[in-house]
């Protein structure tokens, strides 16, 4: 069966948006979300266009920071403490890529760890580590959300991830492991990725390779999340698993486009929601 991803992510922003509301009744408190963009890269203005149509949508207050791609790091580092300090801003999202000159994982580090809605700071990736409570990386999150949309519980299962990167492969390995799931986890240098994929009950792919993993290298059964988002020469999306041959052996299978995307930007959004929450908490 295919895990509609768009539904899954609809139903969470429903009740994303009655919390606010209910957030609003009862304390006068309106989420909002700092987002900053550096340069013009049309990818990243459409994706921080997309963000803020969705946070309007459930009730959160975006503001927009717009800075030319000349801009210093010492003038990011600047507006990032501002942020920090801002009472009225309870989530910090810096759109990637930044350019070359300034170094990403010092404006990351520099975003407080309770603002941090992507999930990317050390301190919030340490708390993962730790299987402790901290903001987690929207794709995973969203990921283990589909898991748990089609009842799959990780417990006891194999679960294989494809691709190691700090945004996805190992947060989702993570997460999975919390679940107590037994994880493997593969990437460029696996030696045989065809039988490691063949043992998965559960199968995560963020490579951004298109249909590197073959239908039929799937476990009967199984349940497979591509993640890959990969635009064909004929413009068309495309996951990294080849679909129309994966579909016949799998349980479940996500699609692209339709399956991880629509949850990445709707767990911004939980996120937010919750550090929002949380600096009640600290107030009261
Ligand atoms: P990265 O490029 O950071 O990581 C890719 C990973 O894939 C690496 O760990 C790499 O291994 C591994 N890899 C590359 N080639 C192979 C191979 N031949 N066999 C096995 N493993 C391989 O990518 P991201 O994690 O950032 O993203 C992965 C994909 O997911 C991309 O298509 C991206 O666009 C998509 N994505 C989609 C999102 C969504 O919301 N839908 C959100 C985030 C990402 P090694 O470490 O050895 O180099």
């Amino acid at each position: 069966m295919i895990i509609d991803g768009k539904a899954v992510a609809r139903e969470i922003q429903k009740q994303v948006k009655e919390e606010i509301e209910g957030l609003k009744r009862r304390w006068g408190m309106v989420p909002g979300l700092g987002v900053v963009l550096v340069g013009d890269d049309p990818a990243s203005h459409l994706y921080v266009r997309n963000k803020e149509k969705m946070c309007k949508e459930v009730g959160i207050r975006s503001q927009e920071h717009l800075l030319p791609a000349s801009v210093s790091e010492k003038e990011l580092l600047s507006l990032i403490h501002n942020l920090n300090r801002d009472k009225e801003i309870h989530g910090i999202l810096v759109q990637l890529p930044l350019p070359a000159h300034i170094r990403s994982e010092k404006i990351l580090e520099a975003v407080s760890p309770q603002k941090d809605v992507d999930g990317f700071h050390p301190v919030n990736q340490g708390l993962l580590l730790l299987g402790a409570e901290g903001l987690k990386p929207c794709t995973p999150l969203g990921i283990m959300k589909l898991l748990d949309s089609i009842g799959c519980d990780p417990k006891g299962k194999n679960a294989t991830v494809v691709g190691r990167s700090n945004i996805v492969g190992k947060p989702v390995a993570l997460m999975l492991l919390a679940r107590h799931a037994t994880v493997t986890v593969c990437h460029s240098r696996t030696a045989q990725l065809k039988d490691e994929v063949g043992r998965a009950d559960i199968l995560v792919v963020a490579i951004g390779k298109a249909g590197l993993i073959r239908g039929d290298w799937i476990k009967p059964g199984a349940v497979v999340i591509d993640v890959g988002s990969n635009r064909l020469p004929s413009g068309k999306f495309v996951g990294d698993v080849e679909f129309e041959s994966a579909k016949e052996r799998a349980s479940w299978i996500s699609p692209v486009p339709g399956g991880v995307g629509p949850m990445t930007i709707c767990m911004l959004l939980f996120n937010t929601l919750r550090a929002a929450r949380e600096s009640l908490q600290r107030e009261s």
